[in-house]
């Protein structure tokens, strides 16, 4: 159990998606080069229907910590509660995803446990009995490779969609081991007092369908037409950096290597020239549409399907054909 891989599942008030369970795929893949198992960790109000899920992506077990004060996602709380846990159980791995709840637990928990955390990681791998952890550095230009000799739980925040989805099988099933650990609200320093969800926000690590305009947009105003297309197909709006540098759109819609990698079913690239960069972010989406006047870009090696034109002429075409074709 010691050797044990441990996966944090985060959650929003009970509710999961499948991508709370995706580092379980490389969990396995590390417990089974450290001769040891995968498990699952969770902190909330109630895990069992989590539970649940989990062991269906490959848990062999749950460990659990539940009460009343763990409703609604406090870091202080969440992370002490993750910290008994794994300063119990001293699993030699624990896996938290990068974003905002798991970025905040998984920092507080190394703090807490007075431990080194390897953010952000891209590539894990064991070595020597040791987990090699492997992120961006220098603002992207370097990769640098990281063990951590000394710390039991090794601790990672691993960049969503960086690995592949392990398979659900909802007929697997296994221990939960529930652990009674409560912090007393004198002892946090934090209160929730409303969670509200930002009008603007991108969701677009989880985005089935995005499109996305580089420099060959030209303006903020040729992104109404990257957006008027992915409003239509119910998704998220991507960029490269050319069009986040130029000002042109947020950097929260950045994909690449110094952005957001994304795995979407499809991905139409309008204008954005294929620099390894932004190939890092979006190369293994299933399907690529590029659009790009010039027949020679690099991007049309890495796309699926190509279209050479002028992406003020093509967008409104493809937008024509997709009203018709789902009736609006
Ligand atoms: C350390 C580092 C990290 C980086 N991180 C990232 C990152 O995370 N993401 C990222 O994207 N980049 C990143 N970059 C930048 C990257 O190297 C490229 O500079 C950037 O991706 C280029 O953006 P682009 O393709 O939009 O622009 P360009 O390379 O200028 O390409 C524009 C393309 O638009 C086409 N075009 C022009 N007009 C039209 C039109 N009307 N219709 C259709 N096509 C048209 C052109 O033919 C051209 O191919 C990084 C660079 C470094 C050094």
């Amino acid at each position: 159990m010691a050797n044990d891989v441990w996966v944090y599942i985060e959650h929003k008030d009970g509710a999961v998606t499948p991508m709370s369970f995706e580092l379980l795929g490389i969990g396995k893949t590390l417990a089974d080069g450290l001769g040891s198992g995968v498990c699952a960790f969770v902190v909330g109000e109630k895990a069992d229907d989590i539970a649940k899920e989990a062991f269906a992506y490959g848990a062999s077990k749950v460990f659990a910590v539940e009460g009343a004060e763990y409703k609604g996602f406090r870091a202080d709380a969440y992370s002490k509660a993750a910290t008994s846990l794994l300063d119990k159980y001293k699993p030699a791995v624990a896996l938290f995803r990068a974003t905002s709840q798991g970025t905040d637990v998984a920092a507080a928990s190394a703090a807490l446990l007075g431990f080194g955390l390897c953010t952000d990681t891209i590539g894990l791998a064991v070595d020597g009995g040791k987990m090699k952890m492997t992120r961006a550095a220098f603002g992207g230009n370097y990769t640098v490779s990281v063990v951590n000799e000394k710390a039991v739980p090794q601790i990672a925040t691993v960049r969503p969609k960086a690995f592949a989805m392990p398979e659900k099988d909802a007929s697997k099933s296994g221990e939960v081991v529930k652990e009674a650990f409560s912090v007393a609200e004198a002892d946090l320093n934090t209160k929730v007092l409303e969670f509200i969800q930002s009008a603007t926000a991108v969701n677009l690590v989880e985005a089935d369908i995005i499109v996305a305009g580089g420099r060959g947009v030209g303006n903020p105003e040729g992104f109404q037409l990257i957006k008027e297309l992915a409003d239509l197909l119910g998704g998220a709006v991507g960029a490269s950096r050319a069009a986040v540098d130029s000002g042109w759109i947020a950097y929260e819609h950045q994909v690449g290597q110094t952005g957001k990698t994304v795995k979407p079913k499809i991905y139409i690239a309008c204008g954005v020239s294929g620099a390894i960069q932004h190939l890092a972010g979006m190369r293994t989406s299933d399907c690529i549409v590029a659009i790009n006047k010039d027949p020679d870009a690099p991007i049309f090696k890495a796309a699926t399907f190509g279209i050479v034109g002028d992406y003020k002429q093509v967008l409104p075409k493809l937008i024509e054909k997709f009203k018709g074709k789902l009736g609006r």
